[in-house]
């Protein structure tokens, strides 16, 4: 195999490029990082609280040291319509005493004191790194505190090093599966449920504004904005809509085999990708009203939305974009934008992408485009520089990266605070990626190359 300079051997089979062609049965993905390679993706307990954070009346307790806690709202902000309450974190604050004593103790002690301040309706444990290696029975007093206080006391065991970021998206999906397992036979209503989707800078009520539009009912979301009682509604709905594939396939298979509900995958990131999948869920609803109020809306806006992007288009034009995000199915949707824009993707990666994702990739950017899964700084650093790349759009792990790299950068990711989906969200990813790339400071500073 022949592997390009400055790339770990370990790591060839998960990049494709010209000097390093992975084994020609697609780009090696879906598998642990390579130890010592720094890699960009994050942590299995990570994954899970991505997923089970934006609950806005669930309250998470981090059973770990406080260094995990750090994972909190304030890093990912997903809005709520009501409650507030998940936008604390709450630790067990494990020192070395408890490493040697265990920390069962202390983690009873933490949710009688959570129900005593705030009597929540579900609490969920994380289990994070130092009680893998311990071993505490956190499944035992999750049981006993469920017992005591009559309410779902859930154990998520998401040590960091024990799989994935992708391994800690189905612990939380597992959680989220106990959690709105029905008391009751369940009977059906009208109206779908959307996955995947965790409301930041709002994009959550875009997607229902639009669904309320064309006429199709949502009965619960997981999991922006979510509440415990809505979620408890969602086996009544007839269709799944995953937004995160990476994060909820995992999860709509199991509602279809557990309450049969089918899914489709859809994406509302870009006009062209939000125009295609309202018009694929009104047709999976069979209603002719639906189809008919669909193919109207998604006219209206397009028709709206499109003369306002193509103003963009003589700044962005010939524009060579790079992307490094969580999903490759947000990675295919951005490929398709730029491409609207006339920009060239040379780069593009992502932390949990599939084998299916990468394929699509390969099929929409140009042969000598790099691509790569769980990349680490030094390689989004080097095939940045190579391709002359003008723009990176990532997370906020990405953001320091590029600046130090004189390019400009866009966050898709958590801390965003204006929305990036829908027809509004294409606007705003327009002028945004306008802004950042033709501000005078690049010029100023000279650029990636003399940095
Ligand atoms: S779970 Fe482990 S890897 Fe993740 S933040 Fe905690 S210590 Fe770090």
């Amino acid at each position: 195999m022949k592997t390009a300079n400055d790339i770990l051997p370990e790591r060839s089979q998960s990049i494709r490029s010209t000097g390093c062609s992975g084994d020609g049965s697609g780009i090696k993905c879906e598998s642990e990082s390579v130890s010592g390679a720094i890699s960009q993706r994050a942590c299995v307990y990570c994954g899970a609280r991505v997923v089970l954070n934006p609950i806005t009346d669930a309250f998470h307790i981090v059973h770990g040291p406080i260094g995990c806690a750090s994972y909190t709202w304030d890093i990912r902000g997903s809005l709520s319509s009501g409650e507030e309450g998940y936008r604390n974190s709450y630790s067990t604050d494990l020192r070395e005493k408890d490493v040697i004593f265990g920390g069962e103790k202390k983690l009873a002690a933490a949710i009688d004191e959570v129900m005593e301040t705030h009597s929540p309706k579900v609490i969920f444990i994380y289990a994070t790194c130092i009680v893998g290696v311990i071993g505490d029975d956190v499944d035992a007093v999750c049981r006993q505190a469920s017992e005591k206080y009559n309410i779902k006391v859930i154990p998520v065991k998401s040590s960091g090093f024990s799989g994935t970021k992708k391994t800690g998206y189905k612990m939380a999906c597992h959680a989220i599966m106990d959690l709105i397992e029905p008391e009751e036979a369940v009977e059906k209503v009208d109206g779908v449920n959307i996955l995947g989707d965790f409301n930041l800078a709002g994009e959550m009520w875009i997607m229902k504004s639009y669904l309320r539009r064309i006429g199709v009912n949502v009965v619960s979301h997981f999991t922006g904005d979510a509440t415990v009682d809505n979620l408890r509604e969602a086996p009544k709905a007839k269709l799944n809509l995953v937004q995160c594939a990476g994060s909820m396939t995992y999860l709509a298979k199991k509602l279809e085999e557990t309450y049969d509900i089918p899914f489709i995958k859809v994406s509302f990131f870009g006009v062209t990708d939000t125009s295609d999948s309202l018009m694929r869920i009104a047709y999976a609803t069979g209603d002719k009203d639906v189809i008919a109020r669909a193919k109207a809306f998604t006219q209206e806006e397009s028709n709206r939305v499109l003369p306002l992007l193509e103003k963009y288009k003589k700044n962005l034009g010939g524009k060579k974009a790079s992307i490094y995000v969580g999903g490759g199915f947000k990675a295919i949707s951005l490929i398709r934008q730029f491409n609207e824009f006339g920009m060239k993707t040379v780069m593009v990666g992502s932390q949990t992408g599939s084998k299916d994702d990468y394929e699509l990739i390969g099929n929409l950017v140009d042969e000598d485009a790099v691509i790569l899964d769980d990349a680490n700084p030094a390689e989004l650093e080097k095939f940045m520089r190579e391709k002359g790349a003008d723009i990176l759009v990532g997370g906020v792990k990405e953001r320091p990266l590029a600046y130090k790299l004189g390019v400009a950068f866009c966050d898709h990711n958590h801390e965003r605070k204006h929305p990036l989906a829908g027809y509004e969200g294409a606007l705003n990813f327009a002028s945004e990626i306008n802004l950042s790339m033709n501000s005078p400071v690049w010029t100023t500073i000279g650029g990636a190359e003399d940095v």
